[in-house]
């Protein structure tokens, strides 16, 4: 017989992952644990069977776009995948973007409804990008002051009946710009007895198979740039089904995501509904891009346990050389650093997600509330960046198998890759914190981090507290250094500081997280993971060169 290489088999994911339960042993109530257990469970005995296996049944499926019937009528349905299909009645049922107005477990009910969506999130082939839109929309709604819309849509947004539900796409990006998104052409205009209608094409919809939408549009005769547009809110079908005067004019030939449909569209007069007032869109829409921030890390870390999960399954059975892959000396160091870099992100992402939730329930300070503006786009750009990393060092873990399809690995990084990029790209994010920053300077940060790193006792985390002080310390000085005195200079550094805050922050969550392992699990291995993604580097810092850009020279 020929030998044949057994496939990476996945357990219950919820219960195989360490991290995820001592975060949330460590986080939550034992009476909150207790209440969430069987659902976190549920939802992991999903990921791994069920939903995984469905996952490779339809690896050769894509959405398809139907633009006309049979009688030449324009319908523009989008056909989603099957797996889909299944996604978004579970989404409902398990309550993903109903929990935190439920808030069964309070300011922390954010971290159970991620904890699910973490589980959700890698097996449904990127169902979390409506979900995220629709989150984020629901809460613009719940803010807006527009009784009347929040009426209508919330109870569709929240509903956890399938046959109600509703997902909401968010249009902002056109060709002429996408994170310069004040460059906007979209245009709105006011006819007496019709209301709002909207014109212009959007280069990039996600969630087309939406029922409603939130976008930007400009007001005809306001003021250029992100003031002059103001956020509307639309439904996709009018009343008989039909698309709602838009054209679906083509989904997009993509690298990853294959299973999203992402669209172009024009809009010929698409009804609108002002969400509140007539400007100011882009910072009406904030609150949307805060909230898919926060799913896309949670997203990035949960895409690196898959790799990992597969990746360590996979070497509990591969022979070379005489002996498993896991006996192999080399093949676990470099699987032990990808860990790291995980558990790290994960820590980060997830303290995100702690802050938000309070933030919602007006139970954050002011200085949380600082500390959220800050970290959000740091704790996105950073995991983003991790997740591509270490699923394409995943892949290299597989040997040639990695780069086969039919093993759903290739996969992992396509997906991946959209995370450094959509919802504000590494730059633009990096750029978005120093803008958070600039009204405090780095105070609540450091404070932050004398809290946290505070509750170290273990000899080997104290040493790495220093380090992480004296990274954190050297942060403050470059900022202090460059801020209001040369702004190329604090520009051209933003993402190297960007990423440091990020490393830090992240090293000094995981070693709060490995001292509390260590006492009340006695467990080694988040100080393991905390001293070796230190290890890797946090300080990123360099001195701007401004003969850099010569580099680029022809
Ligand atoms: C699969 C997919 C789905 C998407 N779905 C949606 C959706 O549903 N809704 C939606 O609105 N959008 C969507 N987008 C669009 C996405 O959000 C944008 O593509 C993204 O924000 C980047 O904008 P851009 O394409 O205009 O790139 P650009 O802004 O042109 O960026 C090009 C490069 O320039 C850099 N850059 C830009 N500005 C600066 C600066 N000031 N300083 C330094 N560097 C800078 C960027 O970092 C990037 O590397 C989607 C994109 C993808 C890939």
């Amino acid at each position: 017989m020929a030998f044949v290489q057994a496939a990476p088999r996945l357990g219950n994911q919820y219960d195989d992952d360490r991290v995820l339960r001592g975060y949330l042993e460590r986080t939550l109530a034992p009476e909150q644990l207790e209440a969430s257990r069987a659902q976190l469970a549920r939802m992991g005995e999903l990921a791994g069977g069920e939903l995984y296996a469905q996952q490779l049944a339809e690896r050769d499926l894509e959405p398809q776009l139907v633009q006309w019937d049979g009688w030449g009528n324009r319908v523009d349905r989008i056909e989603l995948t099957p797996l889909w299909q299944r996604a978004e009645q579970i989404a409902a049922r398990e309550g993903l973007i109903a929990l935190p107005h439920e808030a069964p477990l309070g300011a922390l009910s954010r971290v159970l409804q991620f904890a699910l969506v973490y589980l959700f999130t890698p097996s449904t082939d990127v169902y979390a990008c409506p979900l995220a839109m629709t989150d984020g929309a629901a809460r613009t709604l719940a803010g807006a002051g527009n009784r009347e819309l929040a009426a209508r849509a919330l109870p569709h947004l929240v509903s956890r009946d399938p046959a109600r539900f509703w997902t909401s796409g968010q249009w902002m990006t056109e060709a002429i710009g996408g994170s310069d998104v004040g460059l906007a052409e979209a245009e709105a205009r006011f006819a007496p007895g019709e209301g709002w209608r909207l014109y212009g094409r959007k280069w990039f919809t996600s969630a087309i198979a939406s029922q409603m939408a939130l976008t930007l549009a400009r007001p005809a005769g306001n003021a250029p740039g992100g003031k002059g547009l103001a956020l509307f809110y639309l439904e996709t079908r009018d009343a008989e089904g039909r698309p709602n005067r838009l054209t679906v004019d083509r989904l997009k030939d993509k690298l990853g995501t294959r299973k999203v449909p992402t669209a172009e569209l024009t809009l010929e007069g698409t009804p609108a509904i002002p969400v509140g007032e007539l400007g100011n869109g882009v910072r009406a829409i904030s609150t949307v891009l805060n909230i898919t921030r926060v799913w896309n890390a949670v997203s990035a870390v949960s895409y690196m346990r898959r790799g990992l999960a597969l990746a360590r399954a996979y070497a509990r059975e591969r022979v070379a050389f005489g002996a498993t892959l896991a006996r192999k000396p080399l093949h676990v160091d470099t699987l032990a650093g990808l860990q790291a870099e995980f558990e790290a992100g994960f820590q980060l992402a997830f303290f995100v997600v702690e802050l938000l939730g309070r933030a919602e329930l007006g139970a954050a300070s002011e200085e949380q509330q600082t500390l959220a503006r800050m970290l959000t786009p740091v704790a996105k750009l950073l995991t983003g960046r991790q997740s591509v990393a270490v699923l394409s060092e995943v892949l290299e873990a597989f040997g040639g198998a990695g780069y086969v399809e039919d093993t759903g690995l290739p996969m992992l990084l396509r997906d991946a890759q959209v995370f450094p990029i959509w919802e504000g790209t590494t730059n633009v994010l990096a750029l978005d914190a120093l803008r958070a920053i600039a009204p405090t300077g780095l105070g609540p940060w450091l404070r932050e981090l004398h809290l946290l790193l505070g509750a170290v006792r273990d000899k080997e985390l104290v040493a790495l507290s220093a380090r992480l002080q004296a990274a954190a310390e050297a942060s403050d000085a470059w900022l202090k250094a460059r801020a209001g005195r040369d702004e190329a200079a604090l520009e051209a550094g933003a993402r190297r500081f960007a990423l440091t805050l990020g490393r830090v922050t992240a090293a000094a969550l995981l070693a709060r997280q490995a001292q509390w392992s260590l006492e009340h699990r006695q467990d080694p291995a988040p100080r393991a993971a905390a001293l070796r993604f230190a290890a890797a580097g946090v300080n990123l810092l360099q001195d701007h060169d401004p003969e850099i850009s010569g580099l680029l020279s022809a």
